[in-house]
Parts: structure tokens; sequence; C-alpha cells
């Protein structure tokens, strides 16, 4: 990927975050669903480490509760109150957030 690209691809995450954000909790049960965490703190990421979270359209509140990360068998879980991480990508990882990429998780 170019690194005009990827410029793109950080701008348009950078802009669509706080445009998305405000609305969040008037979408119906998204109070419910979220963590009430804030994982959207990317600065420690690398441009490529960045691009790869916006391919998978990662976001902060899973519109399916099925399809949360805390239910992705691609989920490492944190201490409570903490954001968990993912084998897939980079970055603190909501656990009432998804992806393109969720994964059913295996039965025991
Ligand atoms: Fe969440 Fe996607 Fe990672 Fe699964 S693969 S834990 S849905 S970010």
């Amino acid at each position: 990927m170019s690194d005009v690209m990827r410029r793109r691809l950080f701008l348009i995450q950078a802009v669509r975050i706080p445009l998305i954000a405000p609305f969040a909790a008037l979408v119906p049960g998204a109070a419910g669903c979220t963590s009430g965490l804030d994982c959207t703190d990317t600065s420690a990421l690398t441009g490529s480490e960045l691009t790869e979270r916006t391919a998978v359209n990662y976001v902060e509140v899973a519109a399916d509760p099925a399809k949360r990360c805390e239910n992705c068998s691609l989920y490492k879980r944190a201490d409570s109150n903490k954001c968990g991480a993912c084998t897939l990508i980079k970055g603190p990882i909501n656990p009432a957030g998804t992806c393109t990429r969720w994964a059913m998780t295996t039965p025991p």
C-alpha cells in the first residue's frame, strides 16, 4: 500500500471517530452494549498497524451484540475495566467492539 493510501486511511479514521462517537449513545441498545471503556488511543501504533486496524473496520461498539470482540476467538481479555487485545490487529480493543474479521469462538 502506498504512503498516499496510508495517509488517506489515517485521515479517514481520524475524522470518522470524532464524528460518529457522539451519536453512539443514540443507537437503540448501544448504551447497554458499551463497556464504558475508551479503547481509541492508537497513538502508539505504526502507520501499517493503523492501516491494518482500519482495513478490518474495527469499531468501539458492535451493532450486533452477538459479534462483539469479547465473543471473538481472536480476543485476548485483560483485567476488568481495561481494554483487551486482539491476535489479528494491534492496539487497545474494546470488549464491546467488533470488526469484519470477527471469528466464532470454538466450543470446548
Ligand atoms: Fe475484535 Fe476483530 Fe479482533 Fe475479533 S478479530 S477481537 S472482532 S478486533
